[in-house]
C-alpha cells in the first residue's frame, strides 16, 4: 500500500492557474483583473528552528499565502505534510478564494503549510514547531486579516496551541485569530464534521437532482481523514452502502457494505486503518476504479490524472480533498458523463463552519448544534442551486459552473472597490 502521493509532474498551482484561465475565457474577464486573480497577494516564507527532543535544533520550512481580500479578510487551513511547498500552497489558497465566494462567505482566500510529517514528531516538538510558526506568521494573522484553521495534518489540537501563541504574543485572549478550536476555548459545536456533513448534504442535493436514491447507493470514499471518515458515517447513516475506504496505510472492500462504527472502533491509535481484518484489501489506485455510484475523493490533491481517469467508473465524484482531479482527467471524466461535483462546492462545510465559529467568537456568544447544522444545510443547499441553475443555463459542468460564479463575485468586489489609488 502507498500513500496516496499526487504524480512528481503534477504541479496543483499549474492545474489551478489553467481551471482560472478556462473560466475567465468564459466570462470575458479583461487582462488588468486577469493578472491580479493569476497573482497571490502576499506570500511569506518562514524558516524557523524548533527544538528537538533530543536537544538538537531543526530548521523547518512554512508558508503562509494570502491569494485575495477582495471579499473580505483572508480564511484557509493550515497543512502539515512532507510534500508541502510554496506551489501547493499557492494553489491551495487560490481555491480558498473560489470557494468562499462560492458559498458567498464574506472572506478572501488564503493557505498556509509547514513541510513536515507530523507523525515524525512527539507531542512536545509538535507543539513547539506550532508554537514558533505562529510567531513567525503572527506578522499577517489576526482575526480582522486572516484566519487560519486546520487543515491535512492539523486538527483542533494544533488550533489550541495556534490561539494561545497569537494570545500570549498580543497580552490578551484572541479566539477569532482561528477556527477549528476545540469548544472549550471558543470552537463551535459541529466543526468537526462539518466538511463531512456538507459532502452528505450535496450528496442528497445530487441524488435529487439526478433522481438517484441515497439509500442503497454504493459508495467508496478515498481518504479516512477528518473529511473522509465524517463523510462516511453520516452518508452511512443516511443509508448509503459504504463498500470502501482507504488512507495511508491501507484499503479496505467489502460489497455488502463496511460497518463503518466498527471500522472507526478499529482504527489505531493515531487514527489509521492499517490491520483492519474484517474485509478485503484493496490499494488507493483500485478503490478509485470500483463499480460504484458515488466516488468521493477526500486525501490529496491529484488522484484522478490522465492516467486512471478513463478507467473510473462511477456516476458521480464528489470532491471532498482539494484539487483531487488534474485538468486533463477533469475533461475524460465530462467526456465520459461523469457527474463531478468539484471541490470549491463539494468540501465547503468545513470552511461555512469555520465562518460561524469566527462569528460566535466576535460576538462571544455561541450557538445550539442544531442552528449550526440548518445554517450549513442552507448555504450548502443554496450554493449547490446555483451552480446548478448556472450549469443548465451555460451548458457546462458543475466545475465550470462554481468556478463562474465563485469568480464572477470576486471580480465584481475587486471593480466594486476600484484599483487603489
Ligand atoms: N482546510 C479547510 C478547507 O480546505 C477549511 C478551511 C477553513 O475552515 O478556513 O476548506
Amino acid at each position: 500500500m502507498v500513500a496516496p502521493v499526487a504524480p512528481a509532474e503534477v504541479n496543483p498551482y499549474q492545474v489551478a492557474l489553467s481551471q482560472l484561465d478556462a473560466v475567465a475565457d468564459r466570462l470575458r474577464i479583461s487582462d488588468g483583473i486577469r493578472q491580479i486573480l493569476r497573482h497571490p497577494k502576499r506570500e511569506l516564507t518562514v524558516n524557523f528552528p524548533v527544538k528537538m527532543d533530543d536537544g538538537s535544533v531543526r530548521v523547518f520550512t512554512g508558508y503562509r499565502v494570502q491569494h485575495n481580500d477582495a471579499r473580505g479578510p483572508v480564511k484557509g487551513g493550515l497543512r502539515y505534510h512532507p510534500a508541502v511547498d510554496l506551489d501547493e500552497v499557492r494553489a491551495l489558497a487560490m481555491w480558498m478564494t473560489w470557494k468562499c465566494a462560492i458559498v458567498n462567505l464574506p472572506y478572501g482566500g488564503a493557505k498556509g503549510g509547514v513541510a513536515v510529517d507530523p507523525r515524525q514528531l512527539s507531542l512536545h516538538e509538535l507543539e513547539n514547531l506550532t508554537r514558533r510558526y505562529t510567531s513567525e506568521i503572527g506578522i499577517i494573522i489576526g482575526p480582522e486579516f486572516d484566519v487560519p484553521a486546520p487543515d491535512m495534518g492539523t486538527d483542533a489540537r494544533v488550533m489550541a496551541w495556534m490561539m494561545d501563541t497569537y494570545s500570549m504574543n498580543q497580552g490578551h485572549s484572541v479566539p477569532g485569530v482561528v477556527t477549528g478550536k476545540p469548544v472549550s476555548v471558543g470552537g463551535t459545536v459541529g466543526r468537526v464534521e462539518a466538511t463531512g456533513r456538507g459532502i452528505l448534504y450535496i450528496a442528497q442535493e445530487t441524488a435529487r437532482y439526478l433522481g438517484l436514491q441515497l439509500e442503497g447507493m454504493t459508495v467508496a470514499i478515498q481518504g479516512f481523514g477528518n473529511v473522509g471518515s465524517a463523510a462516511a458515517r453520516l452518508l452511512a447513516q443516511a443509508g448509503a452502502k459504504i463498500v470502501a475506504v482507504s488512507d495511508a496505510s491501507a484499503g479496505i472492500y467489502r460489497g455488502s457494505g463496511l460497518d463503518i462504527e466498527e471500522v472507526l472502533r478499529h482504527r489505531t491509535s493515531d487514527g489509521r486503518l492499517v490491520g483492519y481484518t474484517g474485509a478485503d484489501h484493496i490499494t488507493n489506485g483500485e478503490l478509485l476504479e470500483l463499480p460504484v455510484t458515488l466516488l468521493v475523493p477526500a486525501a490529496l490533491e491529484s488522484q484522478i490524472t490522465d492516467r486512471n481517469a478513463t478507467a473510473v467508473r462511477a456516476r458521480v465524484i464528489i470532491e471532498g480533498a482539494n484539487g483531487p482531479t488534474t485538468t486533463d482527467a477533469d475533461r475524460i471524466l465530462n467526456a465520459n458523463g461523469v457527474f463531478v461535483v468539484p471541490d470549491v462546492l463539494a468540501n465547503a462545510g468545513g470552511v461555512v463552519v469555520s465562518y460561524f465559529e469566527w462569528v460566535q467568537d466576535l460576538q462571544s456568544f455561541f450557538w445550539e448544534e442544531d442552528e449550526v447544522n440548518q445554517r450549513l444545510h442552507r448555504i450548502m443547499t443554496r450554493a449547490f442551486q446555483q451552480v446548478v441553475e448556472l450549469k443548465e443555463r451555460e451548458g457546462c459542468s458543475m466545475r465550470d459552473a462554481a468556478y463562474m460564479l465563485g469568480v464572477a463575485r470576486v471580480v465584481d468586489a475587486i471593480q466594486t472597490r476600484g484599483i487603489f489609488p
